[in-house]
């Protein structure tokens, strides 16, 4: 079945050959147009309300986050990084500097975590809305807490992010790792008293493992990074804060000034949930793009495809083996998938070899680090300045339009390997 679609698909051919693609999205659509009603939808303004809530407790337990919201800089940086001749404002969100877990995952998965954490405690008679939840910390309440689970599988910053802050609240927390997630973050976990797993196969195969021990548990919480709403809904509030930001550089966005944005996709939930919120509140000015490697697009062959999660890159024979292990995904979820279907513009891939001179130009110009798999988003510029969406049903950017590349991750990786990274980069 698959050897037909590759002989027929030019586009799945390209992807299937492990060839960099700019793939546009054929069912993107405006907004008046999307089907809300068979389309899931999240509550942002109510996830807004919940971190809020907590505010009090992260600032107690991390006093290090200024006012206990978990948020990163949006940073200008000069366009030398990838090319001189765009213009427009280019922008880094520093989601590589994000308190608590230095990625994107400190938003979804911290979030989920947090919800968890409030709906024991109400449903238990111990915490109403109203509360200040600082008093979550109490010794009784970790005490509470201890009595439940929580598991995860992750590439490596999914865990780090359930880790941390399951640990923090009280949680028995096992998180399950592929071979591919880096050992720092396996160190780093155990040293919090974070019970790591690994598995010599794949991510796919250790979050099957995760969520069939979970299953047989009725006290433990699985972190379903495939179809968690929760999670989605956590990464969807950045559209929001975005907005805010925004403003505070004096920048609105608008048909004449349009929002452009760059974000590396693995199984789809953190860009899917950045995206949907980006939507909500920019509307059709915002054109959003995934970036993947050309060893894991999972997601842009789920959409090319339109099989969404019913295929995976291993399908059409293709390894899922890339440096950026943030994106190492084979399969996108589908949940995403569905709900990128008409809101995501396009994706592109990217190979390992483009990242590192990336990763050391922004350093050299900037002074700021980013994990590889962040430095993916950059190759979407290159490629706009290409051409690709010449005569496309998306408009150029121009001398007007604000660019934001997503830096995923970053900071907490180790200095040797920061040093190392960069090195490969120069
Ligand atoms: C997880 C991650 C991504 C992608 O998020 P998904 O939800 O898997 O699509 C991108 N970059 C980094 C650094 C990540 O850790």
């Amino acid at each position: 079945m698959f050897k037909k679609l590759i002989d027929e698909n030019p586009t799945v051919k390209k992807i299937a050959d492990c060839k960099e693609i700019f793939w546009i999205n054929p069912n993107y659509s405006g907004k008046d147009s999307w089907n809300r009603g068979e389309d899931f939808l999240v509550d942002i303004d109510e996830a807004e309300a919940r971190l809020l809530r907590f505010a009090p407790f992260i600032e107690r337990v991390f006093p290090e986050v200024k006012d206990g919201i978990i948020e990163s800089p949006l940073t200008e940086i000069p366009w030398k990084v990838i090319s001189e001749n765009m213009s427009g404002r280019l922008f880094l969100k520093q989601d590589s500097h994000l308190p608590i877990s230095g990625s994107v995952k400190a938003r979804g998965g911290i979030y989920e975590v947090l919800k968890l954490a409030e709906t024991l405690a109400v449903e238990a008679g111990l915490l109403t809305f109203e509360d200040n939840y600082a008093k979550l910390a109490d010794p009784e309440m970790r005490e509470f807490f201890s009595k439940y689970k929580v598991a995860v599988g992750s590439t490596g910053n999914l865990g780090l992010s359930i880790g941390i802050i399951s640990a923090t609240i009280g949680f028995e927390v096992t998180v399950h790792m592929s071979a591919d997630a880096r050992q720092w973050k396996k160190d780093m976990l155990r040293s919090k008293g974070v019970t790591v797993v690994e598995y010599p196969d794949d991510y796919e195969a250790a979050v099957a493992q995760g969520r069939r021990e979970a299953e047989a548990d009725p006290a433990c919480h699985f972190v379903d990074d495939e179809n968690s709403l929760d999670l989605f809904a956590g990464y969807s509030v950045a559209g929001k804060r975005l907005k805010a930001q925004l403003e505070k550089e004096g920048i609105t966005i608008d048909e004449n000034h349009r929002l452009y944005v760059y974000l590396p996709c693995g199984v789809g939930g953190a860009p899917g949930g950045v995206t949907y919120g980006i939507k909500e509140y920019f509307g059709d000015n915002a054109y959003c793009f995934f970036a993947e490697p050309t060893h894991a697009p999972c997601m842009t062959l789920g959409l090319a495809t339109g099989l969404f999660n019913k295929i995976a890159v291993g399908d059409i024979g293709i390894d899922g083996r890339t440096e950026a292990d943030g994106l190492a995904v084979g399969r996108p979820s589908a949940l995403v998938a569905k709900a990128m279907q008409s809101r995501l513009c396009g994706c592109f891939t990217v190979e390992d070899a483009r990242l590192y001179p990336y990763l050391a130009a922004l350093k050299d110009a900037a002074d700021i680090f980013i994990e590889p798999s962040a430095c993916a988003a950059f190759e979407g510029i290159r490629y706009i300045e290409e051409g690709v969406l010449n005569g496309s049903s998306i408009p150029e950017p121009d001398e007007n339009s604000i660019h934001i590349l997503w830096a995923t991750g970053g900071n907490m990786v180790p200095e040797e390997e920061k040093k190392a990274y960069y090195q490969k980069g120069r």
